[in-house]
């Protein structure tokens, strides 16, 4: 019965915005890891207070409206109970599936190194890399900017997913079995590529499209076979 009952509070982000000044976090409890701890969500509560507000998002993590000028301590608090805040703007976001509840890790040391390289890199328009650690692809890489599904020991990698949208729709196949030692050189190429010949703000599936058939995605292809 509670799935449609109204339980919205008197605080929605669309009013707190309307309201005054306030901050909106994006928090998770990490890339690969999903599961908040009770301690991580009382300090969440105790963080945006009677003031703020809460709600989830359609992508594995919680939003937070917080008051502009808490936001500062509020950031440092929810570090120290051990939350990932990820950082807003035209930069490369990494997202994973929880590898099957940390059962099924092999694919978990490269996410880390992938994020440690990618992670905040500056690029024309947001870009979201998402990597599932099998063919199930169940946390859905094939609709994000750069899907990598592992299956032993290397990645398909998928290109040109169109997110949301009526236009909504899955990436294509753009390198098959691109082996693990490989994948870090192999994507950082394909972000040079956007870096170099995107128009400015041109999202990375419009910039897919508008180049897939030119000279530099053809050479790298090739190159990993
Ligand atoms: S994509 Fe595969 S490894 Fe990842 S959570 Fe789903 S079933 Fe598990």
């Amino acid at each position: 019965m509670n799935a449609f009952q109204k339980n919205i509070p008197d605080q929605t982000f669309e009013t707190l915005n309307r309201q005054g000044d306030f901050t909106r976090l994006v928090i998770s409890p990490g890339i690969i890891n999903k599961h908040y701890t009770p301690a991580q969500f009382q300090t969440i509560a105790e963080v945006v207070g009677e003031r703020g507000a809460i709600k989830y998002s359609a992508s594995y993590s919680l939003l937070l409206a917080i008051p502009t000028s808490d936001v500062k301590e509020a950031i440092y608090t929810l570090q120290q109970a051990g939350l990932y805040i990820m950082s807003s703007g035209a930069i490369i976001a990494m997202k994973a599936c929880d590898f099957c509840d940390g059962e099924k890790m092999e694919a978990a040391p490269i996410t880390e190194q992938l994020y440690h390289t990618l992670e905040g890199v500056t690029v024309p328009a947001r870009v979201r890399v998402n990597i599932n650690g099998c063919a199930s692809a169940c946390y859905n890489a094939v609709y994000d900017d750069i899907g990598l599904v592992y299956q032993q020991d290397s990645f398909d990698v998928y290109l040109g997913a169109v997110p949301m949208g009526a236009k909504a729709q899955a990436g294509t196949l753009f390198a098959k079995r691109v082996a693990v030692a490989k994948i870090e050189v192999f994507v950082q190429h394909i972000i040079q590529l956007y870096q170099t010949y995107a128009r400015p703000n041109e999202p990375f599936y419009k910039f897919y499209r508008r180049t897939k058939s030119d000279d530099f995605w053809q050479r790298l292809s090739r190159n990993n076979h």
